[in-house]
């Protein structure tokens, strides 16, 4: 009953660094875990290696109870479209609406032409603004996204994801670049998607405070060692 499985999972990039050393973590479907740690202990190399942004030197991971370290073509796709993944940069198409921002969030649909050209669906556009709703951005439907605050960028970069009807977001430092306001807004739009829609969610931050008012779990890494693992009514408030 484990979505995610990482088992025994050593990483080691090209040029010898180090990025993680036999990682073992469970994440039961429908949890919200924080993974915390100072730059460079490893977080963004572990939420990426579970699609596989990142290949792995030693261990397994599972998703829905396959390893996932050798799939290729279709397997591959079908796994990313079940992972919607969040940046701490948005990575929205600043000149473009939020529609086609979120729109392109239907991975492989839509040709740069047929984007250019606006020949959505009229199913797909309906599923765009049902992407907002779920982060309270519908009335900035047509607006351009480099007309919205870092907090709305992030949240259109949310209902982007939704587009796939992912199983899994994972959110790699979804807050680094956030004022403490637009922080609460984002964190509660995943918290209500963890809790209303089911979907299993990791996120990587840096405040144990932060991760202590929203997740079920924490789990601490350190120079890629997993150091600690433990629900959030366990961890002392250390930043
Ligand atoms: P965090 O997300 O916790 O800041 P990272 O996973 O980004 O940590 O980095 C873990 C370690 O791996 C760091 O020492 C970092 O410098 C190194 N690292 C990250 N990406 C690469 C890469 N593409 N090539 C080489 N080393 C990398
Ligand atoms: P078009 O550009 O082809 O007119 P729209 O993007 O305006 O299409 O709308 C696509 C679908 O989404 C339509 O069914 C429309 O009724 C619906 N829709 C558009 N804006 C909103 C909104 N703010 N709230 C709810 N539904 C909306």
């Amino acid at each position: 009953n484990h979505i995610i499985s990482i088992r025994d999972v050593s990483k080691t990039y090209d040029n010898g660094t180090i990025g993680l050393k036999h990682i073992n973590l469970d994440i039961k479907k429908g949890e919200f875990v924080v993974i915390v740690g100072l730059s460079g202990a490893g977080k963004s190399t572990l939420l990426r290696t579970i699609n596989r942004m990142h290949s792995i030197s030693s261990g397994d991971i599972l998703v829905n109870n396959h390893s996932i370290i050798n799939y290729r073509g279709k397997q591959l796709r079908d796994l990313r479209r079940n992972i919607g993944m969040i940046f701490q940069d948005f990575n929205l198409v600043k000149r473009s609406t939020v529609q086609r921002n979120v729109l392109s969030g239907r991975v492989g649909y839509y040709s740069t032409f047929k984007s250019i050209c606006n020949l959505f669906s009229t199913a797909d556009k309906r599923k765009a603004v049902t992407a907002l709703q779920q982060v309270n951005l519908a009335e900035k439907l047509y607006t351009r996204a480099d007309a919205l605050s870092g907090g709305q960028q992030q949240r259109v970069a949310i209902a982007r994801a939704l587009m796939q009807d992912p199983k899994i977001i994972l959110a790699d430092e979804p807050i680094a670049s956030l004022d403490p306001m637009t922080t609460t807004a984002v964190m509660n739009d995943l918290k209500k998607l963890n809790q209303e829609l089911g979907i299993t969610i990791l996120v990587n931050l840096h405040s144990v405070s932060i991760a202590k008012q929203f997740a079920d779990r924490i789990v601490g890494l350190r120079a890629g060692e997993l150091i600690y693992d433990k629900p959030i009514n366990q961890v002392q408030d250390v930043d």
